[in-house]
């Protein structure tokens, strides 16, 4: 049976049953009592209709009422009856207020019912946990989300009040802290904690809880929540992570540039110091608009800029105008004879030199072939027509800065004239300190013969003083003194020719006998130093080519080193004189028994004035290469294996005389 029909069959049934009453009221004198039943109308009517509907029906009832008792009591009315039908109309108009006011009841509640369930309904289809609790804090209502989120029957955990277990044990103290201070104060509670998740795990939760009034009871409740803010806080603890690394690493990102800027300003504030109060000359120049040409040359596919230039003067003169000094010293405008640092800059950039123009394009060469680093020797043009020799440097520098340096090489120029001369006048020593030598050597080679032809005088002149002197015996005193004169006059013309100074003489040369004669003027100076000179040469050496004078020179210069070399030596002083022919020279080597030449200074020995002898000059090795390269050999030196030094060089043979 469906309500629709249920509640046409009650209507149906209130209509009969009212018409029933309304007959028998109308036909039998029951005085209205009859009309009683009018209220079981009305029940039937409330049960099936609306509010409407019984008002309708009590009026039709009370209408009905009337109508029977006119009908009955009209022709002779009664104060009893009238007082009898009112009493029923009234009867009947108080139980539809009733009836009205039943309904209106189930309605509302009906409301507050389907209020209710939506409120639930609401309460659990949103994502947040969300509870009431009463003003002593405790839960007493929590939704369906707190199953979701925690796992945990929500029934239970109210019974037991034990909501609190799902929260994080370091999260406790300061839950249980703020909650509490929140309820004393009736205050606002905003707090995020670890709540354990349904798989056991935590989350970052946000606790948001606040003090109402509530409506239905009148008392302060609390209505609160949980939202999932994990992902927030744990993004925003990353960031601060973030945030402190960053500001970490910008410290010391600032700190570094702080040393960088420091060290920067010192190296300038040394670069400024060294340039303007320096020795050196420097001239810093800005290349940078001439590069940008370059740059421009490079584009247009030029590989070479020399021969580019030489075709484009007007390119070039371009480029050169371009470039322009930014900064000289005092050193180079002192060095150039000008004043001051202003007159110089005032001057062309590309007049500083005498070949100027070509010192800037192999400075615009560096640019366009990335060469950081030049030199070379120029001339400037100082004041005046000032004429500077100079070695100078370019280096590149960021920015297209170049700074030039320029060391001036006048007095180089003087020290070699000084060198030369000192050479000059060495040599002229050398051969005074010779013919000291070889007046001993003669004195005593002249020693013999004089005193031989000192004896045949005499004896001659015993022969003439006894009369009667046999011819024969005469002849062949004077014989032998004419032949001993000639021996002197050899002697002193060999002694002439060697000592000639300036007359370098180049001739065949018998080195083994030059090589005794030598030794035979060197033997004072040898037996005092206590060394023996031993000279090893065959019989049959050829003869080689050279000045005479010049080999003995070597030959006493080397002998007298190695002499020098070995004289605080306690063993062995040994030098040895080897001769040896070889295919198309002789080989000379003059080795010692001495320290041998220490690694440092075997590439030094050859430079002039390079000693290490209190006394030396250092010029001594650099006369004999010299001297050996004029003859056509090459000076060098070795240490031997079994220690001592090894002069060796070879000399050309004289080239027979044709037949
Ligand atoms: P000086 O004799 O005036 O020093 P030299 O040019 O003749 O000039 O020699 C240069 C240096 O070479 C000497 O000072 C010495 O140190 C070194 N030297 C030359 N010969 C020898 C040698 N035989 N053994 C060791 N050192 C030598």
């Amino acid at each position: 049976m469906t309500e629709r029909f249920r509640r046409h069959l009650l209507l149906i049934s209130a209509g009969l049953l009212a018409a029933l009453v309304f007959w028998i009221d109308s036909i039998a004198e029951y005085n209205s009592a009859i009309s009683i039943l009018y209220l079981a109308v009305l029940v039937l009517v409330s049960a099936a209709g609306s509010g409407n509907v019984v008002v309708r029906a009590a009026q039709v009832c009370v209408v009905l009422t009337i109508l029977a008792w006119a009908v009955v009591h009209l022709h002779q009315p009664s104060v009893a009856s009238a007082l009898r039908c009112l009493s029923a109309c009234m009867a009947i108009s108080v139980t539809a207020a009733l009836l009205l006011s039943r309904k209106r009841l189930e309605a509302t509640k009906q409301d507050l019912g389907s209020s209710r369930s939506e409120v639930e309904l609401f309460a659990n289809s949103v994502p947040f946990v969300l509870w009431r609790s009463n003003p002593r804090g405790e839960i007493e209502y929590l939704n369906e989300s707190w199953t979701t989120v925690t796992g945990l029957d929500r029934w239970t955990v109210l019974e037991g009040q034990r909501y609190n277990e799902v929260v994080h044990p370091d999260d406790m103290a300061v839950l249980v802290e703020t909650v509490t201070t929140a309820v004393a104060n009736r205050t606002m509670t905003d707090l995020k904690v670890r709540v354990r998740q349904a798989d056991g795990s935590y989350r970052w939760m946000q606790i948001y809880d606040r003090p109402a009034l509530s409506p239905l009871t009148g008392q302060v409740e609390r209505y609160g929540g949980l939202s999932d803010v994990h992902d927030e806080v744990v993004a925003k603890e990353e960031l601060q992570q973030l945030r402190k690394e960053l500001e970490a690493s910008n410290e010391r990102l600032e700190q570094r540039v702080n040393e960088r800027t420091t060290e920067l300003m010192r190296t300038e504030r040394r670069y400024s110091g060294l340039f303007d109060v320096s020795n050196m000359t420097f001239a810093e120049m800005d290349f940078s608009a001439a590069e940008a040409i370059l740059d421009q040359i490079k584009s247009r596919g030029v590989t070479d800029l020399r021969s580019y230039m030489t075709a484009h003067p007007e390119e070039f003169a371009r480029a050169l105008s371009a470039i322009q000094t930014t900064r000289v010293n005092d050193a180079l405008a002192r060095m150039m004879g000008y004043e001051s640092v202003s007159e110089l800059v005032a001057s062309p950039t590309a007049q500083f030199a005498e070949d100027g123009p070509e010192v800037l394009l192999r400075q615009l060469e560096m640019y366009f072939y990335g060469v950081d680093h030049i030199d070379g020797r120029t001339v400037l043009a100082g004041k005046d027509g000032r004429r500077i020799p100079v070695y100078s440097t370019a280096t590149r520098l960021p920015d297209g800065l170049h700074l030039s340096s320029y060391v001036n090489l006048s007095d180089q120029e003087r020290i070699e004239e000084m060198r030369q001369a000192a050479q000059a006048e060495l040599a002229r020593a050398n051969r005074v300190a010779t013919v000291g030598a070889f007046s001993a050597s003669i004195a005593h080679e002249l020693n013999q013969p004089i005193t031989s032809m000192l004896m045949d005088a005499q004896t001659g002149l015993r022969l003439v003083a006894r009369g009667s002197p046999e011819i024969e015996t005469l002849t062949r005193i004077l014989q032998r003194v004419a032949k001993t004169a000639q021996r002197v006059a050899a002697i002193v013309q060999r002694t002439r020719d060697n000592i000639v100074a300036g007359r370098r003489a180049v001739k065949a040369i018998d080195i083994r006998r030059l090589a005794s004669d030598t030794r035979d003027l060197l033997d004072q100076d040898l037996k005092r130093a206590d060394v023996e000179l031993e000279i090893l040469c065959e019989e049959a050496v050829p003869m080689i080519k050279g000045d005479p004078v010049e080999l003995q020179q070597v030959f006493v210069n080397l002998v007298n080193n190695a002499t020098d070399a070995m004289r605080d030596q306690p063993d062995t002083r040994r030098i040895t004189l080897a001769i040896a022919a070889e295919e198309v020279a002789v080989r000379v080597r003059v080795t010692d028994t001495g320290p041998g030449i220490p690694d440092e200074h075997i590439e030094k020995l050859f430079e002039p004035f390079f000693t290490t002898k209190a006394t030396g000059i250092g010029m001594g090795l650099q006369i004999c290469r010299s001297a050996v390269e004029a003859m056509g050999g090459q000076l060098t030196v070795t240490n031997l294996a079994s220690g001592g030094a090894c002069f060796s060089f070879d000399l050309p043979l004289a080239l027979k005389e044709p037949a």
